[in-house]
């Protein structure tokens, strides 16, 4: 496209009728088409789109003025100085990695590229480098041209969907906690959104809020990282096929429910949390949501930390409060919504003060009683449902035994599980409610896409604390199959490379993690297969578990340590993990009685009602349900995770994280992948302190050093011939020669150095690490 679009592209009044024709006056007009405009009009031409003419039309001006905009950046970052240019961006062939970060980050170079994977050290003080004068420097410039930036690769994702090589891009992030994943990816998104101009301010906008609003419910302050997210999160910008982004889908993976009801030692609750009691108390409102300001509710303040009155006069959460009111708005929910919203958080909050004691009484002595009636009615207005039956619900339970139904009484430890786990439950569900909710606000109208899109993972990364649980287990599982994926991915781009330039290279080896997955993964001998084994048995117990993998899992990777009952431990790709099987098999079950759910199914707020409606309870087994309200499932539970696909009885926390490892797994597959790697420089989130031995530990088990280390096994450099002349003629020729640039003249120049087993591929010479230095050496000592 020339520097000067064709009059005809922005007068659509002088297009004519007919498409074609208009498609050929810009052909005659601009013979010098880009190769993405190129590629729209043969799909123009291929699909025989008839009906989408405006479409298209649109899509081709936007592409247009696109390029314009590529050919004024390319300018502009041509005009960088050269010594900007020539410092060492790319870390693949340097051994030392650790070293050169270290300098670099000493230069507040936060960026580095390790071949095609990013890294990004995290600064711990905010960069001037993510101004509108940035995100202009990186549209549509080179790789080279720029240091490196999360920006850049914003914009490779970008232009190859925009030339329609894949119809979907993937960036992923890696890191262990506080490294920046979720920074980056926030800073990705907003590259992307001003890169797919979005038509209208407001989508652009919400794509961002997008992300504010449901951190707001799934991080939580922690004692690595004060905006941890507790949940694994894919987005998807949705494209035209001439860029423009027009919608955002977002799955959310393994929000860490047990921290609604407690919180580690120094850790918190869920931010909203704090902002909504905060906000509340701001607007004079706590008493219409049941609380108080003197009295602050259990879940927030646990045994370590007494926040108390601190909470209600924090500007900050209230100011957040107000972020997030506002963020629901711009997207698009309801007041009515967001009214339901507050109420079941504060029926959270207030259900967790409900207490309990035991009842003596003639023939039970393990009753238990409410001893805060008035708590339990705040609960009950709250969730619309009757005070009474909530008190049946919390504190006995229905069994079914020869036909008969029998009412039995909790005791107060069963009744304190109950309630914690109805908090968990509704946290939950709301969590992922709100993000349904999203998704259809933020559907592209269909009509408008063509199956671009870019998706964005953050996940967590591998977690090894003193006290491993279950949480931690489906974690590092989650990791040890992205790591495995990263794995092939790189493995099969070094082929690739050898294969195009038809060199001649032995398989590389790396360190494949696929005996782990089948550990994990297999059926039905895999860890995760026998864990719902296990909970199926009505007997099953956590050392019954324990045991029953001791059994099974013949491999080196797993083991039991002598001295800890329920202890096992895993040699994870990134390390060794001991874990603690205690609460394994009910976490698994995660179960809400039957009885609950039935009551909340009565709630006359329709907010409640849906969160424990779901698609699968509208078969038949929902009208025996109702004939029969009283009827428990075989253990008198229901499992409650809302998006259960399978019967509901047998729908287990593992199996239903299978099903999202293996939707998440296809999702990434589907596209060419982008990895950014951040690495935390030190423990206490400080500017200007690099940890080198801690970084390196990143490195190693991020497969960072293995990534460099394929590349040196493999051949490390690998220089376009005429680059490799220019650098080294003057080891086999004379100086005012100018060598022709052929495989013969780099042959004679390696022959010249009396260099052995380097390769020559089509296009570039293929080198090790030591081969370079061996020239540069002898180009020192020649001139
Ligand atoms: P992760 O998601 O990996 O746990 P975060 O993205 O939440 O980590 O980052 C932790 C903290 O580090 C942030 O709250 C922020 O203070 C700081 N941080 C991360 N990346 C950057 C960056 N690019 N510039 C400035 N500060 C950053
Ligand atoms: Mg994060």
């Amino acid at each position: 496209i020339p520097r000067n679009p064709p009059p005809t592209l922005h007068q659509p009044e002088l297009w004519s009728d007919d498409f074609n024709d208009f498609i050929c006056k810009c052909l005659i007009k601009d013979f010098e088409l880009r190769p993405n405009v190129l590629d729209l009009l043969q799909h123009v031409f291929i699909k025989q789109i008839v009906g989408k003419e405006k479409i298209l039309q649109k899509q081709l001006i936007e592409l247009i003025d696109l390029n314009q905009q590529i050919g004024v950046t390319e300018k502009t970052s041509h005009m960088k100085t050269q010594s900007d240019v020539d410092e060492v961006d790319d870390l693949a062939t340097l051994e030392y990695l650790d070293e050169q970060l270290q300098s670099r980050y000493g230069r507040d170079q936060i960026y580095t590229y390790v071949g095609d994977i990013l890294i990004a050290v995290n600064p711990f003080h905010k960069m001037e480098i993510y101004t509108p004068e940035y995100t202009k420097m990186y549209i549509g410039a080179k790789r080279t041209a720029n240091p490196p930036h999360i920006f850049a690769v914003a914009d490779i994702a970008y232009h190859q969907i925009s030339l329609m090589v894949t119809f979907c891009r993937c960036c992923h992030y890696y890191g262990e906690s506080g490294a920046g994943k979720t920074e980056s990816a926030h800073l990705l998104v907003q590259q992307l959104t001003v890169l797919g101009k979005a038509n209208n301010r407001t989508l652009q906008e919400k794509i961002l809020l997008v992300n504010s609003l449901v951190e707001a419910f799934g991080n939580a302050c922690t004692v690595i990282n004060d905006n941890s997210s507790r949940f694994g999160k894919y987005l998807e910008m949705k494209f035209t096929c001439g860029g423009t982004v027009v919608g955002a889908q977002i799955s959310e993976y393994l929000l860490e429910k047990s921290r609604v009801i407690h919180q580690a030692v120094g850790e918190r609750n869920f931010h909203i949390f704090y902002y909504i009691y905060a906000g509340l108390a701001d607007r004079k409102k706590l008493a219409h949501y049941k609380l108080s300001d003197s009295k602050t509710p259990k879940y927030l303040c646990n045994e370590h930390i007494k926040l108390g009155p601190d909470i209600v006069s924090n500007t900050f959460y209230k100011e957040q409060f107000d972020a997030v009111e506002q963020c629901f708005k711009v997207i698009g929910f309801t007041l009515e919504e967001l009214g339901s919203v507050y109420s079941t958080l504060a029926a959270i909050l207030n259900s967790g003060d409900i207490e309990f004691s035991a009842v003596a009484s003639e023939h039970q002595t393990d009753k238990s009683g409410i001893s805060n009636i008035s708590v339990l009615e705040n609960v009950a207005s709250l969730l619309c449902i009757r005070s009474d039956e909530l008190q049946e619900a919390l504190t006995s339970h229905c069994v079914v035994a020869r036909g008969e139904t029998i009412v039995r009484p909790n005791t107060v430890e069963k009744a304190v599980e109950v309630r914690d786990a109805m908090g968990k439950a509704l946290y939950g569900r709301l969590f992922s409610w709100i993000v349904n909710r999203i998704n259809s606000l933020l559907r592209p109208d269909t009509g408008f896409t063509c199956g671009l899109n870019i998706g964005i993972l953050d996940i967590f990364g591998f977690e090894n604390f003193k006290k491993n649980s279950f949480e931690q287990l489906c974690i590092n599982i989650a990791n040890e199959q992205i790591q495995f994926y990263f794995n092939q991915h790189i493995f099969a781009w070094e082929q690739d490379e050898y294969l195009n330039e038809e060199v001649d290279a032995r398989m590389i080896e790396y360190e494949d993690n696929r005996p782990l997955l089948d550990l994990f993964l297999q059926k039905p001998m895999g860890m995760l297969s026998l864990l719902d084994e296990e909970s199926r048995f009505p007997q099953g117990t956590d050392q019954t578990l324990v045991e029953k993998f001791e059994d099974n899992l013949k491999t080196k990777s797993f083991w039991r340590p002598k001295r800890v009952d329920l202890g096992f431990g895993i040699h994870h790709y990134a390390g060794k993990v001991m874990y603690n099987a205690a609460g394994f098999l009910a976490k698994n079950r995660d179960m809400l009685p039957a009885d609950i759910v039935l009551l909340l199914r009565s709630s006359e707020n329709e907010l409640v009602r849906k969160l424990v409606t779901h698609p699968l309870t509208k078969t038949g087994k929902e009208d025996k349900w109702k004939r029969n309200k009283k009827e428990p499932s075989e253990q008198g539970d229901t499992p409650y995770h809302p998006r259960e696909t399978t019967n509901m009885r047998t729908q287990t926390v593992a199996s239903y994280f299978r099903y999202s490892l293996m939707d998440l797994l296809s999702k990434m597959v589907a596209g060419q992948p982008h990895f950014v790697r951040c690495i935390k420089p030190n423990n206490d989130r400080q500017a200007n302190k690099f940890d080198r031995e801690k970084v390196l530990v990143q490195l190693r088990y991020t497969g960072v050093l293995e990534t460099a280390k394929i590349r040196r096994q493999g051949y490390s450099h690998r220089i376009l011939f005429a680059n490799f002349i220019k650098r080294y003629y003057i080891l086999a020729f004379h100086a005012h020669e100018e060598p022709a640039v052929t495989q013969e003249t780099c042959a004679a120049i390696l022959e010249k150095a009396k260099l052995e087993n380097w390769a020559m591929g089509k296009t570039k010479v293929f080198l090790k690490y030591y081969h370079v230095e061996h020239l540069n050496l002898m180009v020192q000592q020649a001139t």
